[in-house]
């Protein structure tokens, strides 16, 4: 089953150590039957448009204003980033709502601004260690999706992927069990169901984010209900990113 692999950056790479990681990939991704999408600082974004052009290989950015434009010294809107060639943008991640005070309202028109401007989304919501020993979870999960895509038409869905990320288990090693993602995904897609359609749910993209490295990739990605995975540590060696997203699932 054809996956999609999204790696974050984070705040990591120079423009020309980034260089030289995406000549790599491009290279070494030709034949590969999953999408790939590589997410650097928005400092890379012109070198991955010269170098991913042409290449099986995507890029997105990792935040956005949830304005258009305006006197905001230091945000960058959602325009700039597409004139770029940038197809994808990740919102919501976790660091941004924990360290950066990002609520659902916040990325909710963050999200609303990426679908007007033509970007493809990959809103991430998951839970902390104290909801899921809370065993809200999934309540929890449910309700950031409600708050996240309020006002979000069905055939915008076709542009949004939901990547679950566990916040426990992001950079931590820790591992989720594939039981607990499967509950989570079906959680998820029957929010998505009561929220829009049995289709919708059917055909909305979800990805699992959380220490995904070369231990555990093949485990995680030949789970046929995911659609994928988002990889933030292991996706700074380019020589592990490339097996964890060529291989074939
Ligand atoms: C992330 O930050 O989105 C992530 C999944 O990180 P890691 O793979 O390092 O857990």
């Amino acid at each position: 089953m054809k996956k999609l692999i999204v790696g974050n950056l984070k705040m990591n790479t120079t423009p020309s150590e980034f260089k030289s990681y995406a000549m790599t990939i491009a290279t070494k991704a030709k034949g590969t039957k999953n999408s790939i999408v590589i997410c650097p600082p928005y400092t890379h974004l012109s070198t991955a448009k010269e170098i991913f052009s042409g290449s099986k290989v995507s890029f997105g950015a990792q935040n956005i204003s949830e304005e258009e434009n305006g006197s905001l010294t230091g945000e960058i809107s959602a325009r700039m980033i597409k004139d770029l060639g940038t197809e994808y943008v990740i919102i919501g991640h976790s660091e941004r709502r924990q360290k950066f005070k990002e609520n659902d309202k916040t990325i909710n028109k963050k999200i609303k601004t990426a679908l007007a401007n033509g970007l493809k989304v990959v809103l991430c919501v998951g839970e902390t260690l104290q909801t899921r020993a809370n065993k809200q979870a999934c309540t929890f999960v449910r309700k950031q999706i409600d708050d996240d895509l309020k006002g979000i038409y069905e055939n915008e869905l076709e542009s949004v992927v939901i990547a679950y990320e566990p916040i426990w288990a992001i950079g931590s090693g820790k591992n989720v069990t594939a039981k607990d993602i499967q509950k989570m995904v079906e959680a998820i897609r029957k929010e998505v169901e009561y929220l829009y359609s049995p289709k919708a749910s059917k055909n909305i993209s979800v990805i699992y984010g959380g220490s995904v490295g070369l231990s555990n990739c093949k485990k995680l990605l030949s789970l046929e209900f995911l659609n994928g995975a988002l990889v933030g540590g292991a996706s700074l060696d380019v020589d592990s990113f490339v097996v964890i997203a060529k291989e074939n699932y």
